[in-house]
């Protein structure tokens, strides 16, 4: 019989097992509460993939809900003890649909694993908090066929994601992914339903893969992510100060103001197609 982690009193017995502590260096505080495994692997059985990249699985209380419901699962885990211990548990009893890799989730390319497989494939994990933002930019950076991907993150940045191009809260990150995705949320989970309990609640957010309109991605990357740079100035002035612009001030504003966009606006006010008008101008130069 293998130790279930998804409640505390199973996690402990199998941290007292291994004879490990969690280590905070690697974001690693494992979540406790069966039903928001369930709403993970649940949200991930809708699309059917013919399998599912979890990046993080640690102890396995996410890989063993994916598991019961018969997926077929390729975890990315950068610590050892948690490698052997899926290797020498969970690998037995799922030797056809469990493969553990121990690999730094940010270096290798999801997409070349994805190539290698084939078939179709959704990514899911219970992110380690500190590369949150650099593996949620691999979701248009590095892969791009995936169907869909569930993640929890921490709750301020779901509450950034979420936000509609022209809120506030929005960021480069959120303006650049809704490019490749639809995002929503699909519900708060508490610091007390981890251990050990992190110092900011989390909640649980799903992409799923849209068409990307026909713009260049690439302008749409530089002008966002030079907008967001200095996000409290007019992007007439962003886009001027941005790294390699070939534009004033002065020919930024006349540029969009021809475009329909007015460059007085701050990056947190335009909206989703003034983003695609202001690619798609920045692509002419
Ligand atoms: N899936 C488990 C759960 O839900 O309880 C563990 C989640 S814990 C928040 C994050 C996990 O990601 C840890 O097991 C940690 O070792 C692992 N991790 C941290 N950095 C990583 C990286 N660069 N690549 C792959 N895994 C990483």
């Amino acid at each position: 019989d293998i130790i279930d982690p998804r409640t505390v009193q199973g996690l402990q017995r199998v941290l007292a097992t291994v004879m490990v502590r969690p280590e905070k260096r690697l974001g690693q505080n494992f979540l406790i509460a069966p039903e928001a495994f369930d709403l993970i692997a649940d949200a991930i059985l809708k699309t059917r993939p013919d399998w599912v990249l979890e990046i993080g699985p640690g102890p396995g209380g996410l890989t063993r809900a994916l598991l019961e419901r018969g997926l077929t699962v390729v975890a990315i885990e950068v610590d050892p003890t948690w490698v052997n211990w899926l290797s020498q548990t969970l690998c037995s009893v799922y030797p056809k649909t469990l493969t553990v890799l121990e690999q730094d989730a940010l270096s290798i390319s999801w997409q070349s694993l994805a190539d290698e497989r084939g078939g179709s494939w959704s990514i899911c994990g219970n992110l380690p908090y500190y590369i949150t933002s650099p593996l949620l930019a691999k979701l248009f950076e590095d892969a791009s066929s995936w169907q869909q991907a569930v993640f929890m993150v921490q709750k301020e940045v779901a509450v950034r994601l979420l936000a509609e191009p022209g809120q506030r809260e929005t960021s480069a990150l959120s303006v650049l992914l809704r490019y490749v995705a639809d995002i929503r949320g699909l519900g708060e989970v508490s610091r007390q339903q981890f251990y050990p309990p992190p110092e900011v609640d989390s909640f649980v957010i799903q992409l799923t893969r849209i068409p990307s309109p026909a713009i260049p991605f690439e302008s749409l990357q530089r002008v966002v992510r030079a907008a967001f740079l200095h996000r409290r100035k007019m992007i007439r002035q962003s886009l001027a100060k941005a790294p390699g612009s070939s534009w004033n001030s002065q020919q930024w504003a006349r540029i969009l103001t021809e475009g329909g966009i007015d460059p007085a606006k701050r990056a947190e006010a335009l909206s989703w197609s003034e983003w695609i008008q202001l690619a798609r101008l920045a692509a002419k130069k």
